[in-house]
């Protein structure tokens, strides 16, 4: 079976609500490769080793969350951008990028598939912050130690977590965002909940955990963003019949 880069893109597009966010990229099509869609890699992002892995599998089309020609950047496309397109260009690969609509998304987004692998209930969003569904609060199963949440969390994301809690705090309510997501701890803090759990970690984040007497988790920008792009891609094999297939490549930040 095959779709159209055209219907694909405009499928994806309405599907994951483009036109409703305001993001620092383009969302969609971002370098345009082959009209007919017949075999998709997904992966986080898209690196040379990502475009590298999608050449040698020979897929025609690349389904990324983190894209290229993101906003402050430089705007030529010289060095590491340049060898990535050329091999785009020269392959005649689709690059296909969503951001923030893929963190957001209720069924296929970041955030949604991090709850499910958390088992986190009574899922909502923090409405304070904007797009809807950047920061997700919600309820674990019963209450737990922070060292038990880690131990979840090193499991379920396969690696090692970075953890600052108070001391004999139980956990139960919990505000999450995947990536870098630590200058949220903030609203989090507001939202009331035991533990704020993101990808990424700054300096200040940890003074914030302490001094506001909430529990952090740092659990890596790539891994709490595995599962959005592969759950999207999951649901395009079975949509339009097409062969998808998700590729990591491991990343410790
Ligand atoms: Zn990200």
């Amino acid at each position: 079976m095959s779709v159209s880069i055209q219907q694909l893109s405009t499928y994806l597009n309405g599907l994951l609500r483009v036109q409703e966010i305001t993001d620092y990229c383009p969302n969609g099509l971002q370098v345009e490769g082959r009209r007919e869609v017949t075999h998709i890699v997904t992966g986080v992002t898209a690196s040379q080793a990502l475009v590298d892995a999608a050449i040698a599998q020979g897929a025609d089309t690349l389904l990324v969350h983190h894209g290229y020609f993101w906003k402050g950047e430089s705007q030529t496309i010289t060095g590491m951008k340049k060898k990535r397109i050329s091999a785009l260009l020269k392959n005649d690969i689709n690059l296909l990028a969503y951001h923030l609509p893929l963190d957001v998304h209720p069924e296929y987004g970041n955030n949604r598939q991090l709850a499910k692998l958390l088992n986190v209930h009574q899922v909502k969003a923090v409405s304070s912050v904007k797009p809807v569904g950047v920061l997700m609060e919600g309820e674990l199963p019963s209450p737990i130690k922070g060292e038990d949440l880690k131990q979840l969390l090193a499991t379920q994301l396969s690696r090692e977590i970075l953890m600052e809690c108070p001391q004999n705090k139980e956990i139960t309510r919990i505000a999450w965002c995947t990536g870098g997501g630590q200058g949220f701890i903030e609203q989090a803090v507001e939202a009331n909940v035991d533990a704020f759990i993101t990808g990424e970690v700054s300096e200040q984040t940890i003074h914030v955990a302490r001094e506001m007497d909430i529990a952090f988790f740092a659990a890596g920008h790539h891994a709490t963003e595995r599962y959005g792009v592969k759950a999207l891609g999951e649901h395009l094999s079975e949509h339009f019949d097409i062969p998808v297939t998700f590729i990591d490549i491991p990343n410790p930040a």
